[in-house]
């Protein structure tokens, strides 16, 4: 498979070009399709697989194709991880695959002072990606609230079981529109996720590699 064959908008395929990227991933080359179509996505793949591409690239493949500008208040697409390093690795991933469509981008992660994230979230943003604690807190404050959010994704939602953020997942899902798609991405699946899995996906296609 080529870059080119996956249905791509231009402007997230010349930032693949700039990249170097020759050839997609196997994760990249079964999901991103999916991806496309609208369908919800469980991903099971390890770090490392190029499963960051495999949900950012498609993610913004649709804020070009729909572009708008950003509501106040809120995001479109909401990528939740489980640590402040992948969050923060997640948006320098998303910036860099974004350079022709610069998405307004924020990242909201705990240890960090909460004020400049609240004044981000109030401007409203194309993408956010976030750690769920600190997510929550921005919502308790009225600062910001997910009813514009339709792509989410979850990303390696094991280690996010691991820290004991369940809890904090399920809430956050639960006040995101009916209408969205969803993707779960994980390297392992046990009990809890395939149950999150089935109750807060829609007729997921599964790609493993
Ligand atoms: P990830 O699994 O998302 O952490 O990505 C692992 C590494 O693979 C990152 O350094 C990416 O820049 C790189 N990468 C992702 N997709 C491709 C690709 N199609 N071709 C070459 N390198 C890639």
């Amino acid at each position: 498979t080529l870059f080119t064959e996956l249905g791509l908008a231009e402007p997230v395929l010349r930032a693949v070009v700039a990249e170097s990227y020759t050839t997609p991933t196997p994760i990249q080359a079964q999901a991103i399709p999916v991806v496309l179509a609208g369908a919800d996505l469980i991903g099971i793949a390890q770090t490392g697989t190029g499963k960051t591409a495999a949900f950012v690239l498609p993610l913004l493949h649709k804020l070009a194709e729909q572009r708008q500008a950003p509501e106040a208040r809120t995001c479109r697409a909401l990528i939740l991880a489980p640590t402040r390093e992948l969050a923060q690795q997640i948006a320098e991933s998303t910036r860099a695959y974004g350079k022709f469509i610069r998405p307004r981008v924020a990242v909201v992660i705990g240890g960090a002072k909460p004020g400049p994230q609240a004044r981000q979230l109030l401007a409203g943003l194309d993408i956010v990606v976030a750690t769920p604690g600190r997510l929550l807190d921005h919502i308790a404050t009225g600062v910001f609230r997910l009813d514009a959010t339709d792509t989410i994704v979850l990303d390696e939602a094991d280690q996010m079981l691991d820290l004991g953020f369940m809890p904090a997942i399920r809430r956050i899902m639960a006040m995101l529109p009916a209408r969205r798609q969803t993707m779960l991405f994980s390297a392992t699946m046990p009990k809890p996720i395939r149950a999150l899995a089935t109750e807060f996906l829609r007729d997921p296609r599964e790609v493993a590699v």
